[in-house]
């Protein structure tokens, strides 16, 4: 198994999108955000990367050829020579694997996706489509706005309370908790769940909507 998250550095994208956008759906040059992907598969030795159309719901597709697009937001995959590939610039990406039955699998987790648990979803489908068992479940939850920076409206809380921080009558989220939790609450021991320290909105070698609004896309992928 072969996981990464990539940072902002390390392609042929210009200002704004600088450098390694791989995002196609931001206004960047489409040529280079082709030319950014070409690199990030050769830099990963995969003869094929699946990106999905991201729509902030709790999809979950089961990948098997590798030319798949679907609208979705969570893959799993059983085959070798794939990527999968989750794309973020401030949401958690969030990267599984099954050590023992070499299940892989990504999922898209911003608010929304959060507040529909599509990280739990995502094992469930792995659990049932592959034989999954949470015992050999690792989870990991790349860069991502952490509390320090996501402030929200009382609005955007709902369904997001146990991780709801309230500082000087300002709501702030603490989306990497509520996954956390979620996984917590499947049995998936503490020491099986990584949890990147960054914050995208606070460190410059990422991408960050919450930051730059206009802006590219780093990504987590996970192949076999
Ligand atoms: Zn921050």
């Amino acid at each position: 198994m072969q996981k990464l998250f990539t940072t902002r550095f390390g392609g042929v994208s210009q200002v704004p999108f600088d450098s390694l956008n791989v995002g196609l759906h931001v206004n960047d040059n489409a040529l280079h955000v082709k030319e950014n992907r070409a690199i990030l598969k050769k830099q990963l030795g995969v003869s094929n990367l699946v990106f999905m159309n991201q729509v902030h719901g709790d999809e979950v597709v089961v990948v098997s050829k590798g030319d798949e697009y679907p609208s979705c937001d969570a893959l799993i995959c059983a085959q070798e020579d794939i990527g999968l590939v989750v794309m973020v610039a401030d949401c958690i990406p969030i990267l599984f694997y099954d050590r023992v039955r070499h299940i892989i699998g990504v999922a898209h987790a911003g608010r929304a996706g959060s507040a529909l648990h599509v990280g739990q979803k995502t094992i469930a489908k792995m659990q049932e489509v592959f034989g999954s068992k949470i015992e050999d479940m690792q989870v990991f939850m790349g860069p991502s706005i952490q509390k320090c920076c996501y402030e929200v409206g009382i609005e955007a809380t709902v369904g997001l309370e146990k991780c709801l921080h309230v500082k000087h009558g300002r709501y702030f989220l603490d989306l990497q908790s509520a996954n956390k939790e979620d996984f917590l609450a499947l049995g998936i021991r503490e020491e099986a769940i990584e949890i990147s320290p960054i914050c995208t909105c606070c460190d410059k070698d990422y991408f960050s909507y919450r930051r730059d609004k206009t802006t590219g896309r780093f990504c987590g992928v996970i192949t076999l």
